[in-house]
């Protein structure tokens, strides 16, 4: 049964061996960590940043966080900057290199400020280490991990995340911000990408 405004078909479909989370899934998730965050951060929302910033600055990892950010941000009930860095990692390939390389840094100053990093999918959590790395050494009043998405893998380090969408399964996915070479993307749904896409590449 489709929910409203959900197609039956979408451009994708034929690469996708499993749906894991809908769009109406994906949205009801995404709302609760929006009023989690709404609930825990409420009481330091009338801070401000030296130049009268929100306090709060949630940041996103490009490109793949960015269709989620842009949906939480809407379910967080309070004043809060948006902000955007760009690291590499994967490339354009499946398999983690381990190196974190920035391409965009943040515009915004954080520090004495709250950090939310809104992230896309842990995986190794080598990413996410090294930017929390990063950010402490610019002395924020405190700083927090919202990823969508976390695979049950051995590989991943230890790192702690405040706010989890989903414990997933340990295979490519992909929608909803997450690519396989720029694919996929703008699917609403996240599935698991059939491995005969990518698989001899
Ligand atoms: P990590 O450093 O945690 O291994 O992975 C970092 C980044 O790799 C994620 O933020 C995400 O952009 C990408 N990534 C990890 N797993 C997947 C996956 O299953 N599908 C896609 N499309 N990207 C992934
Ligand atoms: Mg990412
Ligand atoms: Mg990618």
């Amino acid at each position: 049964v489709l929910a409203a405004g959900e197609r039956d078909r979408y451009f994708g479909d034929d690469d996708i061996k499993e749906i894991l989370y809908t769009q109406e899934e994906l949205s009801r998730r995404v709302r609760e960590i929006g009023r989690s965050i709404t609930e825990d951060y409420r009481d330091r929302a009338s801070e401000r940043a030296s130049d009268g910033a929100p306090g709060l600055v949630v940041i996103s990892v490009l490109r793949g966080a960015a269709i989620y950010m842009s949906d939480l941000v809407r379910e967080i009930d309070l004043p809060l900057e948006m902000d955007y860095m760009a690291v590499s990692s994967y490339g354009s390939g499946t398999k983690s290199s381990g190196v974190v390389r920035i391409l965009k840094d943040l515009s915004s100053q954080i520090e004495g400020r709250h950090v939310i990093i809104a992230e896309d999918i842990l995986d190794s959590g080598l990413t996410l280490k090294y930017l929390m790395g990063v950010l402490e050494s610019r002395n924020p009043a405190s700083i927090e991990i919202a990823t969508l998405l976390r695979k049950r893998t051995e590989r991943q380090v230890d790192i702690d995340c405040k706010y989890v969408g989903f414990e997933c399964p340990d295979e490519f996915i992909v929608g909803y911000g997450l690519d396989y070479a720029e694919h996929y993307r703008n699917l609403p749904y996240i599935g698991i990408l059939k491995p005969e896409i990518y698989q001899g590449k």
